[in-house]
């Protein structure tokens, strides 16, 4: 029957795609359904006007020699790019000095060091008080945090923040990352523009109820963005307040992409970076020419990117164009002219970026992942412990959950 399945997974991005595609692969009668038009969440590619791919959600293969992806990006014959990543080698001197930067990487070096160091020892505090008293790099390396977690140090514990795991290989999808995880969704049983309102677990069986109407199933896989599931006080019935708890301790961080074409590209290094200020935390980070392109792609992290959705697409450029002429000189601003810019916190389907724990709050991450009733699964970066906030993240508790529905048939 077209509206009764065994299992209905909801949401399709990364954890979603990967979920209903292992249920399929082991038989299971499922769907996969999605509020957008498109599959794959805050994966997003774009093509831009010069035919490049330009991914506006995620970009890199973290922990690319153990991230799944890779051969799924292989089996449809994508261009894996190795370059190593910006943030891996030195800034261009650019107003910021070789000597500068030495100190700096330093400096975020032992920061990270001591919040490892804390990370296991009670109470959790807020990685911020790691900071060593009075440096001059505090506000550069809370800069570099917004980029990590979407949001001020002052605001992630500091135990999540270390018990994330990263192989430091970071490789990218000529074709788009975001392009690769919809293409791995296509072939699904799916149903697209359908956003779900309510989850009703009262009788037998599940009601899901959709905006195309009520779909049975025996179990569901929910793979909804955690500040989504927090903000959806209703989505349940009866309510899961252990859930939505959870979910709000993990709200989802912001940082936003700015895409520039860049005439003259080549007077710069390709794949080289610059910091717009180095004294502030308030500040963007350029990637010049990713893959050699004539762009720079823009990075906008924490309140600097709340502030600037606030203000609407043309201040995240007036913003970069300032920190470029600061850097740059005056002429510079002749060069460059925006391409895309996707406003994450204002998408009603996501609501941010990638999630971060509050202080004290590492194991909500548990508690979102925890099965309800053998009947409700969850799935999506939020509920990883150690790969959150990234695709591969949701790759993984993806499949881990449709495991967990295999395990309650066998
Ligand atoms: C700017 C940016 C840069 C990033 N960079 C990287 C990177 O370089 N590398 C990396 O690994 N990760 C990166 N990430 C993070 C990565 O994109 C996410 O962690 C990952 O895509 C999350 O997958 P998910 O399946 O958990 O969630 P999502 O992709 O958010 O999937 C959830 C799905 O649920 C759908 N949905 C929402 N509400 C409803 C509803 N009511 N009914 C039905 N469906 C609904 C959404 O539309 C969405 O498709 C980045 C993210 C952003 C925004």
């Amino acid at each position: 029957m077209k509206n009764d399945f065994e299992t209905v997974v909801i949401g399709g991005g990364a954890a979603g795609i990967a979920a209903a595609r292992h249920l399929c692969q082991n038989g299971i009668r499922c769907l996969l359904i999605e509020a957008r038009l498109r599959l794959g969440g805050r994966a997003l590619t774009i093509i831009d006007t010069s035919g490049f791919a330009l991914d506006l959600g995620c970009g890199w293969l973290h922990s690319a020699d153990r991230n799944p992806w890779v051969a799924i990006a292989e089996e449809q014959h994508r261009t894996i790019d190795k370059t190593p990543p910006p943030w891996r080698r030195r800034s261009l001197p650019l107003g910021f000095p070789e000597g500068g930067q030495a100190e700096f990487l330093e400096a975020q070096e032992q920061f990270f060091a001591r919040v490892s160091a804390r990370a296991q020892k009670e109470p959790d505090v807020a990685a911020a008080t790691l900071f060593a008293p009075g440096d001059r790099w505090n506000n550069l390396i809370n800069a570099v945090g917004t980029y990590i977690s979407g949001a001020e140090l002052e605001q992630v514990s500091a135990r999540d923040f270390d018990n994330f795991e990263d192989t430091g290989v970071n490789w990218r999808i000529a074709e788009g990352y975001g392009t690769t995880i919809a293409a791995c969704g296509a072939n699904l049983p799916i149903m697209l523009d359908c956003p779900v309102h309510r989850i009703d677990h009262r009788g037998k069986r599940l009601s899901i109820e959709t905006a195309r109407g009520a779909i049975a199933a025996d179990q569901a896989i929910i793979t909804l963005p955690s500040t989504v599931l927090a903000e959806g006080e209703e989505l349940f019935v009866p309510a899961l307040p252990q859930k939505t708890q959870a979910a709000e301790n993990l709200p989802l961080g912001l940082t936003d992409k700015l895409f520039l074409s860049l005439e003259r590209a080549d007077e710069f290094e390709k794949d080289s970076r610059l910091f717009g200020a180095t004294d502030r935390t308030g500040t963007a980070t350029y990637h010049l020419r990713p893959f050699g392109r004539p762009l720079i792609e823009v990075f906008f992290g924490g309140a600097l990117a709340a502030a600037l959705e606030a203000g609407g697409e043309h201040a995240f450029f007036d913003f970069a164009v300032s920190e470029l002429t600061g850097v740059l000189g005056a002429s510079f601003a002749k060069r460059v002219k925006p391409v895309h810019i996707h406003r994450w916190r204002t998408d009603p389907f996501a609501r941010g970026s990638y999630s971060y724990a509050r202080p004290g709050m590492a194991d909500a991450r548990k508690q979102l992942a925890a099965p309800v009733d053998g009947r409700l699964f969850f799935a999506g970066e939020a509920c990883s412990t150690t790969h959150f906030s990234t695709a591969h993240g949701g790759w993984i508790t993806g499949v881990t959950a449709a495991e967990e529905v295999l395990a309650t048939r066998s």
